[in-house]
């Protein structure tokens, strides 16, 4: 059986066939960076980072394409309270984005296009559809005609009297049709704009992506992910946008990620319930983050709540040391044959017996990421094998070395394809059992250092740590410590 999407354009689980064999190419809306993202967003960022990890363990040649958007209503918003440009925030956030991802193990895309380095080729992009006659200008923005495009909602299957009934669209006087929205918006003042033919402005969010996409991938993509809330308006927008401007489909698969709630309630910034992925980092170990939060299907919603971190926290110690007491097989040839030199009865049973578990759990892992990604399934064919490879290791007698080296492989192999075991222990410790009292202390000696103005102690602990790629800053409240960007 091949792998397995659910389209959401189509609503079905669809056979995976990308337009170019063996490649894949691959677009993920990124965060909007006014703030620090929190666990919600990390859910999203870390069910792409799995997807591209298990294409390419399926062989593919993934290219994954995550945006940043750094001009927005937020940021400008965002940094008029906080007496700062908008630029400069978004630069910080964005810096703040990679630390984070980072720590919780997600790698970075092959490119991160920033919104404010695409202006030309956005303003291109509304020109072509202004020429085919898709958008119109008003008092310096550019609207996009949602009537020009006849399959205008074939992604969220909302009719157009849906759309206007429901829409979550401002009355604006200046739009023909309240679907219609904004790809060019007019300067105000006091905000940053761009030189463009229609005036001094601002690209909309929309289409933002759709340039961005087509220009780092192609105009047909083949998977296109996101979070739920953006299917509607953001991706039926961007399709609108893209395929009205080439004629050929933008996207092939549509994956959209449900929400990380907390108290029933979707995590979110305006929900005000929300926990930054940075806090949460400086209590829990990354990998029981990352476990928890790959610990149900993409497609479903899951809770946060302080037991099933709990709960992810004793799945990994479980995981951590059945690994540890295989790993010094590791150097084995693996034996993959059923035939095996086990010196008693005994033995030779359970050796068949851990054979069997091993091949039946690489059958079940790779049933259950072929099915949609179904990470949930996947967990739980590993953790079977491990209460097998204990129970194995418990009654050994004999049982061949080349097999527990097998299962070594095998577990490594599919906790990389999840993220899981990949960090050594001091990162599974975590920053608040380990690094975090470890750094208070080492800042209260160069606190001492300083005052006793001993600059040789004080710079060298700074600089030792810098190279560790951990910065010190001092304040007037005292010293601080943080990991540098990538
Ligand atoms: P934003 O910065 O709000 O544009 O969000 C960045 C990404 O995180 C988008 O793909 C959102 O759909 C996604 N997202 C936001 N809130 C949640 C949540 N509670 N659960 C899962 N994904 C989310
Ligand atoms: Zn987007």
């Amino acid at each position: 059986m091949g792998l397995k999407i659910y389209n959401s354009l189509s609503r079905q689980l669809e056979e995976f066939s990308p337009l170019t064999e063996g490649h894949v190419s691959m677009y993920s809306c990124g965060p909007t960076v006014y703030d620090y993202i929190h666990i919600g967003n990390a859910r999203t960022a870390l069910v792409t980072d799995i997807i591209r990890r298990y294409l390419t363990y399926k062989g593919y040649v993934v290219k994954l394409v995550q945006n940043l958007t750094d001009i927005d209503d937020k940021i400008i918003a965002r940094a008029q309270t906080l007496g700062t440009s908008p630029i400069q925030l978004a630069q910080a956030n964005g810096e703040a984005y990679f630390e984070d991802t980072q720590r919780l193990g997600i790698q970075p895309a092959d490119v991160h296009p920033k919104a404010t380095e695409h202006i030309p080729e956005m303003i291109n992009l509304i020109q072509t559809l202004i020429d085919k006659g898709a958008a119109y200008i008003v008092d310096g923005s550019v609207y996009y005609r949602v009537n020009s495009f006849n399959e205008y909602g074939k992604l969220s299957r909302r009719k157009p009297e849906d759309l206007l009934a429901g829409a979550r669209v401002e009355v604006d006087e200046r739009k023909e049709d309240p679907r219609d929205f904004d790809m060019w918006k007019a300067a105000k003042p006091d905000e940053p704009y761009w030189d463009s033919p229609w005036g001094r402005g601002r690209p909309g969010w929309h289409i933002e992506c759709s340039c961005m996409a087509m220009k780092h991938l192609g105009e047909t993509i083949d998977i296109h992910a996101g979070g739920e809330d953006l299917l509607f308006p953001h991706h039926e927008n961007e399709i609108a946008q893209s395929e009205l401007a080439t004629g050929k489909p933008f996207a092939r698969y549509w994956v959209h990620v449900a929400f990380l709630k907390i108290d029933g309630a979707r995590m979110g910034k305006s929900e005000k319930n929300f926990i930054f992925l940075r806090d949460a980092l400086d209590k829990y170990p990354a990998e029981v983050i990352r476990h928890f939060l790959i610990s149900a299907h993409y497609r479903h919603p899951l809770d946060y709540s302080l037991e099933s971190l709990q709960k992810s926290e004793s799945a990994l110690k479980r995981l951590r040391n059945c690994l540890e007491a295989l790993k010094k097989y590791e150097q084995e040839t693996p034996e993959i044959t059923d035939e095996h030199n086990s010196t008693s009865q005994d033995a030779a049973e359970t050796d068949t017996h851990l054979l069997s578990a091993i091949k039946t759990m690489q059958a079940q892992f790779t049933d259950a990421m072929d099915t949609d990604f179904n990470t949930a399934q996947a967990m739980g064919s590993i953790f079977s094998l491990v209460s097998q490879v204990n129970r194995s290791l418990g009654t050994s007698n004999g049982i061949s070395d080349q097999i527990f080296a097998q299962a070594y492989k095998v577990l490594s192999e599919t906790c990389q394809v999840l993220g899981i075991y990949t960090m050594n222990a001091q990162d599974v410790a975590g920053t608040a059992e380990i690094l975090n009292p470890l750094l208070e202390l080492l800042l209260e000696i160069r606190q001492n250092a300083r005052d006793q103005k001993d600059w040789d102690t004080s710079d060298k602990i700074r600089d030792q740590l810098k190279q560790l790629n951990i910065e010190i800053q001092d304040t007037h409240e005292g010293s601080t410590w943080k990991f540098l960007s990538l």
